[in-house]
């Protein structure tokens, strides 16, 4: 028996993984572009510690990176923090604006 099944595998929503900045792709090791190393920081993903960052398509290539949830952490609240000043919603009234609220709740989720 296995506890893979009990183990809570993070993804990111689909609608906010465009606002998460990823690192260049053609500066990134081959394990790293196949989700084997976390995205940002290199470790060692396992299925436990690894968050989904969904697809993402760069030059005709689909790559599907993962990372660790300290590096996700820090990669989300970088966005939730800079997104109001790119989202007409944000200036208009934030507390209204889904995707600031998702980033957030993201961030809260990973910080458990
Ligand atoms: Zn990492
Ligand atoms: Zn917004």
């Amino acid at each position: 028996m296995t506890s893979v099944q009990s183990t809570q595998l993070m993804e990111i929503p689909a609608a906010l993984v465009p606002h998460i900045m990823l690192p260049r792709l053609e500066l990134l090791s081959d394990a790293r572009t196949r989700g084997a190393e976390c995205v940002w920081g290199g470790e060692r993903m396992t299925g436990e510690t690894a968050v989904d960052l969904g697809k993402h398509t760069d030059g005709g290539l689909n790559w599907f990176p993962r990372a660790c949830r300290r590096c996700t952490r820090a990669a989300v609240r970088a966005a939730r923090d800079y997104h109001p000043g790119s989202c007409e919603q944000c200036a208009d009234n934030a507390d209204i604006c889904d995707v600031r609220r998702g980033l957030h709740e993201l961030f809260i989720g990973l910080s458990r």
